[in-house]
C-alpha cells in the first residue's frame, strides 16, 4: 500500500532520513522503532504529506504520493500523536461525531447518539458517564482512546501513530496497546506505529523496521528481529529495551 523508493529527507543542516526503501502491505501493522532523533517522525510525516522527501519517491496505493490532493489524502490517513489533539471546546460526543458529520454520514440526532454510544462502548468508556464531558475532564489514557476513535472515524486506509502512548502510565499504556491490536483485528486498517520502545514494537508489530541515524537497519517480524538481529546496533537496541 505504501512504498518508499530510495527516499531521503535533508533538512538544511541535517540529513533526517537517507536511502530509505520499504514496502508496507495493505492491512499490515508496521512498527518503526529506533532511538530519539533516528528519523521515525520524519518518515511518518512523509506518508501524509506533512513533510516532503528531498530525494526518491513514495507510492501510495499505486500512485505517486505527490500526485494526490493533500486534503483528500488526509481523509484517508488518520493521525494519532503523543500530544492529544482533541478539540478542547467540544464535548467527547462532538469530538467523536465531528468527522461523520462533516462527511454527512449521520443524518439524525438518534443516529449520532448511537454512533457516539457504540464508539465509546467499543473503547470501554461508559457513554452515560463520558459522552458530555469536556476533554480536560478526561485522563490522558481516556483522551487517547478518543483520539484513536477519531483517527479511525473516517474509515481511513491508514492510521499513523507517533509515540501515541509514551506519556501514559504502564497500565494505561498496556490497555491502549491492546485497543490498537483490537482495532487492527476488527478493521484491518493499515497502521504505521512509531515508538522508541522495543517492547512495544515487539508486542504490536506484524513487522518491525529498526531505524538509527536516518537509516533503516533491519526489517523483520518480531521473532526475526529478536532472534536474528542484523547487526550489533540492532541487538544493542534490543538488549537495552530490557
Ligand atoms: P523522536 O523519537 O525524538 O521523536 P525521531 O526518530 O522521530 O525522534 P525525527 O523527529 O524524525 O526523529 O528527527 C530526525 C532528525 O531530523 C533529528 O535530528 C531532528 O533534529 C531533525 N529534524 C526533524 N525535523 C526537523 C526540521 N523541521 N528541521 C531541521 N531538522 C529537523
Amino acid at each position: 500500500l505504501i512504498e518508499f523508493k530510495n527516499v531521503s529527507k535533508q533538512f538544511p543542516d541535517k540529513s533526517a532520513v537517507a536511502n530509505f526503501n520499504l514496502s508496507i502491505a495493505d492491512g499490515e501493522l508496521f512498527v518503526l522503532v529506533g532511538p530519539s532523533g533516528s528519523g521515525k517522525t520524519t518518515t511518518l510525516k512523509m506518508i501524509n504529506g506533512l513533510e516532503r522527501p528531498t530525494g526518491g519517491s513514495i507510492v501510495f496505493d499505486g500512485k505517486e504520493l505527490v500526485s494526490y490532493n493533500i486534503r483528500q489524502l488526509r481523509w484517508q490517513i488518520g493521525y494519532v500523536l503523543q500530544q492529544i489533539a482533541l478539540f478542547p471546546n467540544l464535548t467527547v460526543a462532538q469530538n467523536i461525531s465531528l468527522i461523520s458529520e462533516i462527511q454527512h454520514r449521520i443524518k439524525t440526532k438518534e443516529a449520532k447518539k448511537t454512533l457516539v454510544s457504540d464508539a465509546l462502548s467499543s473503547v470501554n468508556l461508559d457513554p452515560a458517564v463520558y459522552a458530555e464531558r469536556m476533554p480536560h475532564e478526561l485522563s490522558g489514557g481516556e483522551q487517547q482512546r478518543i483520539g484513536i476513535l477519531r483517527a479511525f472515524a473516517s474509515n481511513p486506509r491508514v492510521v499513523l501513530m507517533d509515540e501515541a502512548f509514551s506519556a501514559l502510565d504502564p497500565i494505561s499504556r498496556n490497555q491502549l496497546q491492546n485497543l490498537v491490536l483490537k482495532m487492527h483485528e476488527e478493521t484491518h486498517t493499515t497502521i504505521v506505529f512509531v515508538t522508541h520502545d522495543m517492547n512495544e514494537a515487539l508486542k504490536l508489530g506484524d513487522r518491525i523496521g529498526v531505524m538509527n541515524n536516518g537509516e533503516l537497519l533491519q526489517v523483520g517480524t518480531p521473532t526475526e528481529i529478536a532472534q536474528q538481529p542484523a547487526n550489533e546496533l540492532v541487538s544493542k537496541l534490543f538488549a537495552n529495551s530490557g
